[in-house]
């Protein structure tokens, strides 16, 4: 049973105070023993072998607006960002031989742990700078700055930081039992734990047990923070909980789940241990497998 979610454990250190010298940066940026590591929509690109991040020399690759996105430092190379969708055509395609784009969910079940938090940041920060150009503020064409870590309008003045949107994901147990509902379109006989997005003005805790309610008709109490988990599709956060219910009947009621029940720990951990039958469970890259996991290794 892994110690943490997929997507999180990032080694790197993010160099929050040297990337704000632009002096530094740039020195950096020449560094014979500096690299970059790219990802575009499609996924990220991964070395041959499939076992890390197709690390580059920064140098001659155009970064966004022509300012480069600094990941951190690892030992005492500088790591940047490239996005391959705005690489000329034959240069991303340069950049491909050898190499393969995979999509981030099939790279967190490929990568080591860290490689895959790094695939992670790396996609979450692109993902954020592709689609926050402009202030949300004045409308104005925004800047990178901090190399990345955040971006400023020229206009305003005002300070834009990657938006991250938080959401719950609980376990809800009741009698050895686990409550698991299933999304119109997921593969037959998918099912998950129950997840939403926090609403403005509500806490996490009031987050997980009106998401419950509203999915499933279940009351449930004591919700207990776990472990969190960096989703970047395009900018979540996952927040992962246990809490606890006393039962009853669920039914889906708003519309989002085609249908919602109690699983016995039986079935559960046959469908853990088999990956066939009547339940198939989230795969290991996410939280809700995660969490799930965990829950058995106590029964
Ligand atoms: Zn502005």
């Amino acid at each position: 049973v892994p110690t943490e979610p997929t997507f999180s454990g990032v080694t790197l250190d993010r160099a929050v105070e040297q990337r704000r010298d632009a002096g530094w940066v740039a020195r950096r940026l020449s560094a014979p023993e500096s690299r970059a590591v790219a990802a575009g929509r499609e996924g990220v690109l991964l070395d041959g072998g499939g076992q890390a991040l197709l690390r580059i020399a920064p140098g001659p690759a155009p970064d966004i607006d022509g300012e480069p996105i600094l990941l951190g430092l690892e030992a005492d190379s500088a790591l940047f960002a490239t996005d391959l969708d705005e690489l000329e055509p034959g240069a991303a395609e340069r950049l491909g031989q050898g190499a393969r784009t995979v999509a981030l969910r099939e790279a967190g079940a490929l990568l080591p742990h860290a490689e895959a938090g790094l695939a992670a940041y790396l996609v979450a920060l692109l993902n954020w700078h592709r689609t926050h150009r402009f202030c949300a503020n004045c409308g104005a064409r925004t800047l990178i700055a901090e190399a990345g870590y955040s971006r400023r309008c020229p206009r305003c003045g005002t300070v834009h930081f990657p938006r991250i949107d938080p959401v719950v994901i609980m376990l809800v147990e009741h009698d050895r039992r686990l409550l698991l509902g299933r999304r119109a379109g997921w593969p037959s006989r998918r099912y998950s734990l129950l997840a939403g997005f926090v609403a403005a003005g509500e806490s996490a805790e009031e987050a997980v047990v009106r998401e419950v309610h509203e999915e499933s008709g279940i009351r449930a109490y004591g919700p207990a923070f776990v472990a969190s988990q960096p989703w970047p599709f395009p900018s979540s956060l996952m927040l992962g909980f246990e809490a606890r219910s006393d039962g009853g009947e669920p039914r889906t009621r708003d519309g989002e789940l085609e249908d919602v029940g109690w699983f016995t720990v039986e079935a559960i951990r046959f469908a853990a241990a088999e990956d066939t039958g009547e339940l198939l469970l989230p795969p290991p890259v996410s939280i809700a497998r995660f969490l799930i996991d965990r829950w058995l290794g106590r029964q």
